[in-house]
């Protein structure tokens, strides 16, 4: 039997996945999105999504779901299966091999995320969501009026303490080490903030609580003594910001990789390798947050939808 070629392929069903699929099957393309989970990625495992605009409260699972029967209902398909690599012939056709099956196509729309890194505590995955974080952007303001921890010493966490000092009552910043990472510029303009302290050569070694944390054990790291505190359960909260690894594996041997490991695209998603794009949290520069990722995925949505065209004007 002959393999069926499809003018897309989306890798991820998530938000940047599924916008690319919304937009390249209304431009006419014969899409399929390969999915190894869940519909909506990263956000299915979370309770609540409260800044997607127009849905001012949805589970993440209830938002992939609508996503995933968005792109269903404008003719995309979904088929299951982790992909496991990429190859592009001399004429300039990609094909994906999943565990499952192979599939071919004109064009590629790598949309497989970032996972963010862990700080590595005791508790740290029970306790997630319950008052372990990862995302200042998301979940700040569940933290209003409260003392928060932010675990980290590099920009980005220099830039979650800030983001976080506008809405909670104070920051403690928890540093390893005796001096940050961070550019010195954005160090000093965290530490300018009244409410924001540093607790230096410090780890997280363990939490502990109930529903919520009421305890946290810290490691003095230049003593090595380890001393517990205690809160009232649901009055802070642990922000980690060590940063994220990008899922890029797939489409290394094919893009350029910033320093952080995530894909530089320009500003159509296209990568170096014609044909192949990529969107969303695994790319450069992404704010890492639904509407920005399904905003990559419609402009990688329409751009594949152009390189096709030209692709069948020339056969
Ligand atoms: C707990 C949590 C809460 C969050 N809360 C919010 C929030 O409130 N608001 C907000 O705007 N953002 C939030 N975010 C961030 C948001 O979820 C991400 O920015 C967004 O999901 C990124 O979309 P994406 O499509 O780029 O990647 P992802 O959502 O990561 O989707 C990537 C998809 O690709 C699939 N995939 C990866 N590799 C393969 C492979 N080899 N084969 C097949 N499939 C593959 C994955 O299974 C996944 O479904 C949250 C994130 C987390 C973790």
């Amino acid at each position: 039997m002959e393999t069926q070629l499809y003018d897309a392929i989306i890798i991820g069903g998530g938000p940047a996945g599924y916008s690319a699929a919304i937009y390249a099957s209304r431009a006419g393309l014969n899409t399929l999105v390969l999915e190894q989970g869940m519909p909506g990625g990263q956000i299915a495992t979370s309770d609540m999504i409260d800044n997607y605009p127009a849905i001012p409260s949805c589970s993440g699972s209830e938002l992939g779901q609508r996503m995933q029967d968005h792109a269903t209902q404008v003719g995309a398909e979904t088929a299951y299966g982790m992909v496991i690599s990429i190859e592009r012939s001399d004429q300039g056709v990609f094909t994906v091999q999943t565990d499952m099956n192979a599939y071919q196509s004109l064009s590629v729309i790598a949309a497989t995320g970032a996972t963010p890194r862990t700080a590595g505590f005791k508790g740290e995955d029970t306790y997630r969501g319950r008052g372990v974080s990862y995302c200042a952007t998301c979940d700040a303001m569940f933290y209003r009026g409260k003392h928060v921890f932010v675990i980290g010493g590099g920009n980005s966490a220099c830039e979650e303490a800030i983001y976080l000092s506008n809405v909670a009552e104070s920051v403690e910043v928890i540093l390893r080490r005796d001096q940050f990472r961070a550019s010195r510029g954005m160090a000093n303009r965290m530490l300018s903030h009244d409410n924001i302290t540093v607790r230096y050569q410090t780890s997280i070694v363990s939490v502990e609580g109930d529903t919520f944390i009421n305890s946290i054990t810290f490691k003095n790291n230049s003593t090595g003594i380890e001393y517990e505190e205690h809160f009232e359960a649901g009055s802070i909260g642990i922000f980690v910001a060590t940063g994220h690894n990008p899922a890029t594996d797939l489409v290394a041997n094919f893009v350029e990789l910033a320093s952080d490991g995530s894909v530089m695209v320009d500003s159509s998603m296209a990568t170096q390798t014609p044909g192949l794009f990529c969107a969303g949290d695994m790319r450069a520069g992404s704010l890492r947050q639904v509407i920005t990722a399904a905003a990559d995925g419609a402009i990688a949505g329409v751009s594949a939808y152009k390189y096709v065209e030209a692709c069948k004007e020339t056969l």
